[in-house]
């Protein structure tokens, strides 16, 4: 017998995002179960280095910090949503700071702030450059301290949603294949980004989108997935992260004939132009042939003039880190670094409040998600850095705060124990599989080709060859074939799971990038370079049909306080 666990909330994710609403809610005296495939402080908001935003010093202010946001977003983001995160944001610090969370400060005993990209003021609060490390803990002790039930090592496969309303989710334990079904009043899903689809990327192994295909198979749109941020500097070869604060310390950017190539791009702000404008500058610096001479497919990354004292101090994560994967030290030499999948601006379409829409004008009920995963859009076209660990705590604590008002009118819908059906024939139809395919080589493709094909610079022609080669993949994947057929910590099944969902949002990607005929942001069309407000200035909504088809529509784009203008740094 199938057990069905009974709660008020269900979470589904323990990085900030979930952990901050989980507090909220159990501080109000709601009974909370949070799901996680990781354990919690595995989560990928603690991969975080740079920093989180607000407007704290003395020359910055709330609108300065909402208009770079908006400006960033290449006039995408929604402006009351931008407004309402950019002014609850020194709240938000010292929310947290109370909490545990240990800030670097000033000489004079303020948190200290770093410039980064986009941004007019330095904006960013850290600690080191272990920011995101910090936040989690102190999150995660808080819970802890309120007894929140958090259940680690649960894998969760699916939604349970009849149309309108949401009521639990099924899941398993990773331990041992245990199916169950959490029933609640409210489900939440905080399931961090999906940047695994490309081959170059700086995130955690996990971060496989789970959550947005859970969504999209039961017909529920997906937002503006065609905008996936690219990092200008990721590791060469690996992709992993060195934070913008490496720039926002003072670090300079150079191609192999020692030029400092941003004053061609973005003479004004230079290596702190935002993430775009940078990542195209150096993908068309190694595409004209300037790449390093070490390695043609980076740039160097050099911030030797910053002193070894510095470094230690500011970037010791940093330093480690290029020292273990690229056997260079960041002190004595410069490093090699290229654009790397990073962020998805893109996810779960949500209102100001965290609620899920089914369409541009409808919500669901019962049913809520923050963090990455959602688009509630304050990142339109692009998200400026250290605004996404602000995202993550704020409106997980926000969409908390809703959730515990909406429980008042929200009454428990029960589960049946045929509802694990879909997750139970899913699990049993992989272990069984026995084709000739292997997971290994589908990912793999999936990922070369994403990178080539629906990388920083796409065009139609290219595309048209992505669709083609996933709907490929996605028939070859039914062909599958396990070699561990066990029950205990099988992960080539979680692995086959999550392909799945891989294959199904990257489709999304693909359809979200044709049918946007312009220029904006993140998203780059080699045949369409301008930005075409005209017909574009609006969010993409796409639907997944029974046959894995991707239809897209448009909804409107939140504009309160600033026009559109011409972006230029
Ligand atoms: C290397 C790196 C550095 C970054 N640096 C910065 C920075 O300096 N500043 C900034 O603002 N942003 C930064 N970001 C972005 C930021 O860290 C993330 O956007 C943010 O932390 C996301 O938080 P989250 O709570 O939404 O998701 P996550 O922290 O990713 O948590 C997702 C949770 O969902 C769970 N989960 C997922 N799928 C399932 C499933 N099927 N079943 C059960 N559980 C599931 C996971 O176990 C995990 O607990 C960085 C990102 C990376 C990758």
């Amino acid at each position: 017998m199938i057990p069905i666990y009974e709660s008020d909330v269900v979470i589904v994710g323990a990085g900030l995002a979930g952990l901050a609403a989980a507090r909220e809610l159990v501080k109000s005296g709601k009974k909370v179960t949070v799901l996680t495939k990781l354990h919690p402080l595995r989560s990928h908001s603690g991969a975080a280095q740079g920093g989180v935003n607000a407007a704290l010093s003395e020359d910055d202010d709330v609108e300065l910090h909402m208009f770079d946001t908006i400006k960033g977003s290449d006039y995408l983001a929604d402006q009351d949503a931008v407004e309402l995160m950019c002014s609850k944001a020194p709240e938000t610090i010292r929310w947290i700071e109370h909490l545990g969370c240990v800030f670097s400060r000033r000489e004079d005993g303020r948190i200290a702030q770093r410039p980064f990209g986009g941004q007019s003021r330095p904006r960013a609060c850290f600690s080191k450059d272990r920011t995101g490390l910090v936040m989690l803990n102190a999150i995660y002790e808080q819970c802890v301290k309120e007894g929140v039930n958090i259940l680690d090592e649960w894998y969760v496969a699916d939604l349970l949603y009849d149309g309108n309303k949401a009521y639990g989710v099924v899941a398993y334990n990773l331990r041992d294949t245990t199916p169950a079904i959490f029933n609640a009043k409210a489900v939440m899903f905080a399931t961090g980004g999906y940047a695994r689809a490309f081959k170059i990327n700086s995130n955690a192994h996990a971060n496989t989108g789970d959550g947005l295909s859970i969504f999209a198979r039961k017909g529920l749109p997906l937002e503006d997935m065609e905008f996936v941020q690219f990092h200008p500097t990721g590791l060469a070869g690996s992709g992993i992260l060195m934070s913008e604060a490496a720039r926002g310390e003072g670090g300079h950017l150079l191609n192999s004939e020692g030029e400092r190539f941003m004053k061609k791009y973005a003479p004004e702000k230079m290596e702190l132009a935002p993430r775009d404008v940078v990542s195209r500058a150096i993908m068309k610096e190694i595409l004209e042939g300037r790449g390093a001479k070490e390695d043609k497919f980076a740039v160097y990354l050099d911030l030797t003039h910053l002193g070894e004292e510095k470094i230690k101090e500011r970037l010791p994560e940093l330093r480690d880190l290029a020292l273990t994967f690229l056997g260079r030290d960041m002190a004595k030499e410069p490093i090699l670094i290229s654009a790397t999948a990073h962020y998805s601006m893109g996810g779960i379409p949500v209102d100001i409040n965290g609620h899920v829409k089914k369409s541009p004008n409808e919500l669901t009920e019962g049913l809520y998600a923050a963090g990455e995963c959602a688009c509630v859009s304050v990142h339109g076209a692009n998200r400026l850095g250290a605004n996404s660990l602000l995202e993550a705590l704020f409106f997980g604590r926000w969409v908390g705060w809703q959730i515990n008002k909406d429980l008042d009118s929200l009454s428990l819908k029960e589960a049946k124990k045929e509802d694990a059906d879909f997750m139970l024939n899913e699990v049993e139809g992989i272990l069984n599989s026995n084709g000739s395919e292997r997971v290994a080589n589908i990912r793999e493709e999936l990922q070369e080709m994403m990178t080539t094909k629906v990388g920083v610079f796409r065009e139609e022609k290219t595309l048209l060859e992505a669709k083609e080669e996933i709907k490929n993949l996605r028939e070859r994947f039914k062909n599958i074939k396990l070699d561990d057929k066990s029950k205990t910590y099988n992960t080539d099944l979680q692995e086959a799971i999550e392909l799945g969902h891989m294959l199904d949002y990257s489709a999304f990607i693909i359809e979200g990038a044709l049918n946007r005929k312009e220029s904006r942001g993140a998203h780059f069309r080699e045949d369409y370079p301008k930005r075409d407000d005209e017909n574009y200035l609006k969010h993409t909504y796409a639907y997944m049909d029974e046959n894995g088809e991707v239809k897209v529509e448009y909804g409107d784009v939140k504009i309160t306080k600033f026009e559109p203008q011409e972006r230029k740094y």
